[in-house]
């Protein structure tokens, strides 16, 4: 059965390091339906710089013309924090015998000790991890221990949950954090940025100055 990949993220804004990633996702998990999800409150990060119609503005832009990726905004919708244990058991139980994967980069992935209910989630789905170029991140002990038993080659998403599969894909080495701070100094992002996201940004106004979230 066709599995589905959850790809959850702030996205303020998406660029192409999220979009290639879905895609190449999608070719390597044959023909696996990408969904992204753009979180409302992250509980581990400091809040987004623009409001979150926005992002997910953006992120329809984005993926627009890409057939295996949609946008879902069940966790904006959802009052208070976004949880992705909560995500998941959605997904879940609108999809009981469909393989699931969530989907991170291996700097979300080595803070997952903090997430709510984190060792529930590979309950739920699989835990696809996607390296990052250029990051020198460590696991701790403890989730190096508890993922040692649970790593799995790609085929294992055949399986409807339970696995870590660690994944290096071409590298994109692009990042928010670097978009948001080139916008507000006047730089360009095309480099970084759909078109249509950028007329987007420069439509809004959004970016020039580093916290636009009212
Ligand atoms: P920021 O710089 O603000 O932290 P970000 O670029 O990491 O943002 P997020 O929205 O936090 O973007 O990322 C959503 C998910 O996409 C996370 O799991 C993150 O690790 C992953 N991700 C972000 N950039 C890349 C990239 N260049 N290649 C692969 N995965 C990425």
């Amino acid at each position: 059965m066709t599995a589905t990949l959850i790809f959850g993220g702030t996205f303020d804004p998406v660029h192409f390091g999220h979009v290639l990633s879905a895609r190449a996702l999608g070719e390597c998990f044959d023909d696996a339906r990408v969904v992204m999800v753009p979180c409302q409150v992250p509980p581990h990060r400091s809040q987004p710089a623009v409001k979150a119609r926005h992002r997910l503005k953006m992120l329809e832009l984005a993926v627009a013309d890409e057939p295996m990726i949609t946008v879902d905004d069940c966790e904006l919708k959802r009052e208070g924090k976004s949880f992705t244990f909560d995500t998941l058991s959605m997904y879940r139980a609108q999809l009981p015998d469909t393989p699931l994967c969530f989907v991170l980069g291996n700097d979300s992935w080595v803070t997952l000790p903090t997430w709510y209910r984190w060792r529930e989630l590979i309950n739920l789905a699989h835990l696809v991890v996607l390296a990052r170029p250029g990051e020198t991140v460590a696991e701790s002990d403890e989730l190096q221990d508890w993922a040692a038993g649970r790593l799995a080659e790609p085929d294992v998403i055949s399986r409807k949950a339970g696995s870590v599969v660690k994944l290096t894909l071409e590298q994109f080495d692009i990042s928010a954090t670097n978009v948001r701070k080139a916008l507000s100094e006047g730089q360009s992002v095309s480099d970084y940025v759909p078109a249509d996201v950028i007329n987007y940004i420069n439509e809004n106004q959004l970016y020039r100055n580093t916290h636009d979230r009212t």
